[in-house]
């Protein structure tokens, strides 16, 4: 079988994918949605993507271990640690708690996965269940001297390590020397916020007790904190969107390299962004398409598995509404031409083209040049039953639910209806001019009809 080739972006280079425990399941992370809202369909493009990459990984032979959290608390506005907790200003827009919104979004989420036929995680585990956990890794940071407090909270000391930075390849000397942004009681830019504390005298809807005060985790400590939980201290892979390169998944590095000396996931991945108009689509940008956008202009969710799955991951995908039309277009044809293969006899993939769909998959994920190989199939001259195994196989990966499909049905009028039982009529007392005249007029309307033993069929024509 070709290896599996993954890119890392720690290391910048394609590297083989190797498994830490070739007997056992592969860790896989990925940073889930922060509840506060819907997901836009450009978060579900970074989800696709790590469907994908756990699709290939099981197609590999792996079991796959899949922790995802849900962000419902602790990340605010500003990446800079200051602004506002996303959830809690997400309940004053909505009216509800932010208990409420979290359950809210997060079930609108898993709804959305469902109808993108991305696999659930093996874990889904909520930030606000893990908050001992996020207070024990504190707790060691700061036994190791890696904190220290100002009036709103317990910061991480960036400066207290060499190589922070290291997976963005910042430039900490030109981040300093530009620097036109208050840091306010931060010692220097990159530190970043463990622990915040609620505001004086103000009740938040959601905090706890610690050992420095009432308050609420940052965000980037939850992901380090129940990823270790879960997978260990260093695990195989560590997925998320491309703007978590620079500022989450660098402070989750750094925490980790802090309290146990790795960098926490063998292999970082990073989906690339999905754009529109020229910029990231995004939820603060206002405006933003969600899955049920789509679906309420007509078209099939896996229209837009078919749209991310024509483009590589590591490159950005400029949406359109053209480019969509095209992929429902395209996706329809696929799973009309599938459907029409026969059943019966079953056959067995074409071990040739499954080694070739193989190298495509295998080579950094290249999904647009497998697709392609699946229309390759479609179109060839293979055998019928081996044609539809070999496609019902690749299916695994693409994940467009192709045996399960059928063909939309079509209302019949009920002029055409009665048309069609009048002819039963006619042909029942052998009145054949009738029957015909019937037929032509029923033709007429756009339908076929076919005699069968147990009476006739309407086929649009
Ligand atoms: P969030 O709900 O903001 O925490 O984001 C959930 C996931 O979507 C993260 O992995 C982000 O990096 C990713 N993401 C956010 N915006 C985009 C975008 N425009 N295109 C692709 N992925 C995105
Ligand atoms: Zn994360």
């Amino acid at each position: 079988m070709p290896t599996l080739t993954l890119y890392d972006n720690y290391t910048r280079s394609l590297r083989a994918f190797k498994p830490l425990h070739p007997d056992g399941e592969v860790g896989l992370y990925t940073c889930g949605p922060t509840v506060y809202d819907y997901q836009h369909i450009g978060n579900y493009r970074t989800f696709l993507f790590e469907d994908g990459l756990k699709r290939v990984l099981r197609w590999n032979g792996y079991a796959v271990k899949h922790v995802m959290n849900i962000t419902d608390v602790g990340h605010l506005t500003s990446d800079a640690d200051s602004g506002e907790d996303k959830m809690e200003k997400g309940a004053r827009r909505t009216g509800k708690t932010a208990w409420e919104i979290a359950e809210l979004y997060t079930v609108a989420f898993l709804d959305d996965l469902q109808k993108l036929a991305i696999d659930a995680p093996t874990i889904l585990s909520r930030a606000t269940d893990h908050i001992a956990e996020q207070i024990a890794f504190i707790a060691d940071l700061e036994r190791k001297g890696y904190t220290y407090r100002t009036s709103d909270g317990i910061y991480f000391d960036t400066t207290k390590q060499e190589d922070y930075g290291y997976l963005a390849r910042l430039n900490r000397e030109g981040l300093e020397g530009g620097k036109r942004i208050n840091l306010g009681e931060k010692r220097c830019i990159t530190d970043f916020a463990l622990w915040k504390f609620s505001p004086l005298g103000e009740k938040r809807q959601m905090e706890w007790e610690s050992p420095w005060g009432v308050g609420f985790p940052g965000w980037h400590i939850e992901c380090s904190a129940m990823a270790q939980r879960y997978l260990g201290d260093f695990f195989d892979i560590h997925c998320g969107g491309e703007d978590h390169i620079s500022i989450h998944h660098t402070n989750e590095i750094a925490q980790t390299e802090a309290r146990v000396g790795t960098r926490l996931a063998n292999f970082w991945m990073h989906g690339y962004f999905l754009l529109l108009n020229d910029a990231k689509m995004a939820k603060s940008a206002g405006a933003f398409l969600r899955i049920q956008s789509l679906i309420d202009r007509g078209y099939d969710p896996l229209s837009y598995r078919y749209l991310c799955l024509t483009a590589h991951y590591r490159k950005q995908l400029t949406f359109t509404w053209d480019a969509l039309d095209a992929a429902q277009i395209a996706l329809d044809r696929l799973r009309e031409g599938f459907h029409a293969l026969p059943t019966t006899p079953a056959g067995t993939p074409d071990a040739a083209l499954i080694e070739r769909f193989t190298t495509e998959i295998n080579d950094d994920l290249n999904l647009p040049r497998a697709l392609a190989l699946s229309w390759e199939v479609l179109r060839g001259s293979l055998d019928l039953a081996v044609k539809r195994a070999t496609l019902a196989r690749f299916d695994d990966v693409l994940g467009f639910r192709l045996a399960a499909w059928s063909p939309p049905e079509i209302a019949v009028s009920d002029t055409v209806r009665t048309l069609a039982e009048e002819r039963a009529l006619a042909r029942k007392s052998k009145n054949w001019t009738e029957s015909d005249r019937l037929r032509d007029a029923i033709n007429s309307m756009g339908w076929e009809i076919e005699d069968a033993a147990d009476g006739y069929r309407l086929k649009p024509r």
